[in-house]
């Protein structure tokens, strides 16, 4: 019993008395990405001396007595585990491992992608919010802001280029709570200028939430360019073995949460004219409070900068019960170990991959910020030096029939609605992944009816070469 007592007390496996990974205050010092991708998040001697991160499948854990449970119960017992959906210290090393990744202060993981993305959204806007948001997202995405968002009585402002201070300036508003965007878009991979966009949002006090699911924090760190909250899907490059769904959100811990630290409800309503940008974190909240002793607290007053992060995983995680499972966190955990080396030798297959569509005859055009020609270009290689990714899009000549063949005829690549897998991919994103669009609204993001999307893993290029030569072949016949 006594080593099982060490690791569920253990205060900085489990954070602020909540569960909750940590980034930069527990990987100190100067590692690299290297080593940081595998040891990040993760101290040996408190889980046995396992080299491998152990997978805890358990739902609950012991609580030893009366008075440690009811302090646990109340988030003031530090580093306590009460049931995972809240926390288990195996996502919670993923947790760790992406924070200090990303440069952020903490993390919290998710069963999938799209519970970090709507969550997150979520912790910023309820209580009577609105988001400005670009159009150019991945289709889950695109449908839960367009269709779910509104019905839930949060507004959504569109913004054609969101990195256009004018429109961005004129699109955030007295309710408007965060910018959302991608780094890298799916599946033309447009690039933003993060820079100017967090600069015009933190005038107003708005945070910007970036996915950044397809350059990994490998090749992009949108916190070192003014991000305040980034979202993954890390069922993509981050697992990059295509075998377990997950998501995560890390938190910069700069969120502006206004001059007024705790405002009590009743005080609001005698002050009537205050009103903070994000009044939930800044009212009363039971559940963090310990009221037998009369101490009544919010978010920003139980936990300061890491408001955002504990409401997160306290009131979304928690309630809407999209936790990661220990087993799913295990295989990420493991493929996120090679992060750097499958990057680089999957961008490096991406680019040859790009040139050869480029130089085609039945290519009418190919999305890819890392060729030369891309009016992105020059902000890829500003921001992006080791590459924008490993997806591409490319429109073919001709209608759905060609692109039908072309699929078809691959043998290589697999047709399969995922990126990020260390097995080539392939996809008619019009009737597959962006389905949630209509066509006019595909159209404007660039996606064509004959638009097919790649997603270039680590086989031999020139066998890539050949499979897609094989496609031509079956739409075009004879070049
Ligand atoms: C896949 C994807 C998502 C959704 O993630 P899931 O893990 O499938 O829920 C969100 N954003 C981007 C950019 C994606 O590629």
């Amino acid at each position: 019993m006594g080593n099982i007592n060490e690791i569920t007390d253990n205060p900085a496996l489990a954070g602020d008395g909540v569960a909750g990974g940590e980034g930069r205050e527990e990987s100190e010092g100067d590692e690299g990405f290297a080593t940081r991708q595998l040891h990040a998040g993760y101290d040996a001697p408190r889980h046995l001396d396992s080299s491998s991160v152990p997978i805890y499948a358990t739902a609950g854990y012991d609580l030893h007595n009366a008075a440690r449970g009811s302090r646990a119960a109340n988030g003031l017992e530090p580093g306590a585990h009460l049931y995972s959906r809240v926390g288990n210290p195996t996502p919670e090393v993923l947790e760790g491992r992406l924070a200090s990744l990303d440069g952020g202060i903490a993390a919290v993981a998710f069963s999938s992608g799209m519970a970090a993305i709507s969550s997150t959204i979520l912790n910023l806007a309820d209580h009577g919010g609105r988001i400005v948001s670009t159009r150019d997202l991945y289709g889950g995405t695109f449908d839960f802001i367009n269709n779910l968002l509104p019905a839930l009585g949060v507004g959504v402002d569109y913004v054609d280029t969101v990195d256009d201070e004018q429109q961005l300036e004129a699109a955030i508003g007295p309710d408007t709570r965060l910018v959302f965007l991608e780094s890298v878009s799916n599946p033309t991979t447009r690039i933003t200028d993060l820079d100017l966009v967090a600069r015009v949002a933190h005038r107003h006090g708005v945070a910007v939430v970036v996915d950044n699911t397809l350059p990994t924090p490998y090749l992009f760190r949108p916190i070192e360019h003014g991000a305040d909250i980034v979202v993954y899907s890390t069922t993509k490059a981050i697992n990059g073995h295509g075998n377990a769904v997950g998501g995560a959100v890390v938190d910069a811990g700069k969120l502006d949460y206004g001059p007024d630290n705790h405002v009590d409800d009743e005080e609001r309503s005698t002050q009537g004219s205050v009103k903070p940008r994000y009044p939930q974190f800044n009212s009363f909240v039971h559940n963090i409070s310990d009221e037998a002793h009369g101490q009544r607290r919010s978010f920003v007053d139980a936990y300061g900068r890491k408001a955002f992060i504990q409401r997160l995983r306290l009131k979304y995680l928690r309630l809407l019960g999209a936790e990661p499972g220990p087993f799913e966190s295990y295989l990420t955990l493991q493929g996120l170990e090679t992060l750097d080396v499958r990057l680089d030798r999957a961008v490096s297959n991406t680019l040859t991959v790009a040139r050869f569509l480029d130089a085609h005859p039945h290519v009418t055009r190919v999305d890819y910020a890392g060729l030369p020609n891309s009016p992105d270009h020059a902000l890829a290689e500003r921001d992006y030096p080791r590459g924008v990714g490993t997806v591409l899009a490319f429109t073919l000549e001709g209608g759905v029939e060609q692109a039908n063949a072309f699929i078809d005829a691959t043998q290589v690549f697999t047709y399969l609605t995922n990126i990020g897998d260390s097995k080539s991919l392939i996809v008619d994103p019009a009737r597959t992944t962006h389905r949630e669009f209509n066509a006019d609204q595909q159209r404007a993001i660039g996606v064509e009816p004959t638009t097919i999307r790649l997603s270039i893993g680590l086989e031999d290029s020139r066998d890539l070469i050949a499979d897609l030569e094989r496609g031509f072949q079956a739409a075009y016949g004879q070049a």
